[in-house]
């Protein structure tokens, strides 16, 4: 056993694009969560970052590949045995206005997880229970019967880390969490998250397209480029050292003095924007590398290790 919580292992993931064309949204990509970690996965809209934090924990069935729990194969599992550990998985999304049903009271909304699976008996103890919720989330029990329009995009986004929370599970894929929010709100609820990851035990795999975002909570970090991870590693040693071209162009987008004055990094990057329809042969990011050698076009670069560090590039900075 690897001793990792959960764990991916040479996931792929094409879709069909019309005619003849497949996407290659994720391409023979490992990684594995620890217990009580947060793992950043970063990298640009379009990456595959989402499609393949929905694969490790099911939520998409790979093209090939398999995710392993606790040691078991959750891809192998039958839909009857899944059913039985599917609790344990939960996903937090970006706009929890489009995750929350308007015309249901925060109530019936945070209720509903946990009467879709018998947790409380009887209509008194789940009352109880959404109350004890909201107040682990931050929203006063007074609002019990308001509906999401009522609310703030914070104050929305905590009723959805509510429900989520709600069958205690174990591990919770927080698909870009706090993009659609202003940058104080956005630290409570980083914070927030953090602080139930404590009290909690949960284990988290953080997606966002900020690397400023992913230092604030995550222990670890894996960098994404075109359906492949580039580097991963302890967050601030990749965030001091970063060994990929791209992680460094990454974090040149975010300008230290001021990191809410983003530039985006592809503004940085000259050369042709490559297709997840037709991936570049060799490195995939060799179109756009101003360090590429005749090997990168050619060769795909192999997973360098050293420490807890891994970086796929011929040619790695700060070695
Ligand atoms: Fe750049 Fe070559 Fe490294 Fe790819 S393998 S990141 S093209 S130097």
């Amino acid at each position: 056993m690897s001793g990792f919580l959960l764990e991916g292992k040479d996931l792929t993931k094409e879709f069909p694009a019309g005619g003849n064309k497949t996407v290659h949204a994720v391409s023979n990509v490992s990684l594995g969560l620890n217990e009580g970690e947060t793992l950043g996965l970063v990298g640009e809209s379009g990456c595959g970052k989402s499609t393949l934090g929905r694969m490790m924990i099911r939520a998409l069935k790979p093209t090939s590949g398999e995710v392993f729990f606790r040691g078991r194969s959750l891809t192998a599992m039958s839909d009857r045995e899944f059913a039985a550990v599917r609790r344990r998985f939960q996903m937090i999304f970006q706009d929890p206005y489009a995750s929350l049903n308007p015309r249901m009271t925060v109530r019936s909304l945070i209720a509903e997880p946990l009467e879709t699976h018998r947790i409380c008996s009887g209509k008194k103890e789940t009352t109880e229970k959404v109350l004890e919720l909201m107040d682990a989330v931050g929203v006063p029990g007074d609002f019990l019967y308001r509906y999401p329009h009522q609310f703030s995009g914070g104050q929305r986004q905590r009723i959805g880390i509510a429900r989520a929370i709600a069958q205690s599970p174990e591990v919770i894929v927080c698909d870009e969490p706090v993009s659609a929010l202003d940058v104080s709100v956005r630290n409570q609820i980083l914070n927030l998250l953090s602080d139930l990851r404590k009290t909690r035990g949960l284990t988290y795999l953080f997606i966002s397209h900020d690397l400023s975002v992913v230092r604030h909570i995550s222990d670890r970090v894996c960098v994404m480029f075109l359906g492949k991870i580039c580097e991963s590693g302890p967050t601030e040693e990749i965030w001091s050292s970063p060994a990929h071209p791209y992680t460094s162009f990454l974090l040149r987008a975010v300008p230290k003095a001021d990191p809410k004055r983003r530039t985006d990094a592809s503004a940085l990057l000259t050369g042709e924007i490559p297709s997840p329809i037709d991936p570049p042969a060799g490195c995939r990011f060799h179109t756009r590398c101003p360090y590429a050698g005749k090997i990168c076009a050619q060769e795909e670069p192999p997973l360098r290790t050293w420490g807890e560090r891994t970086v796929a590039c011929h040619f790695p900075l700060n070695r």
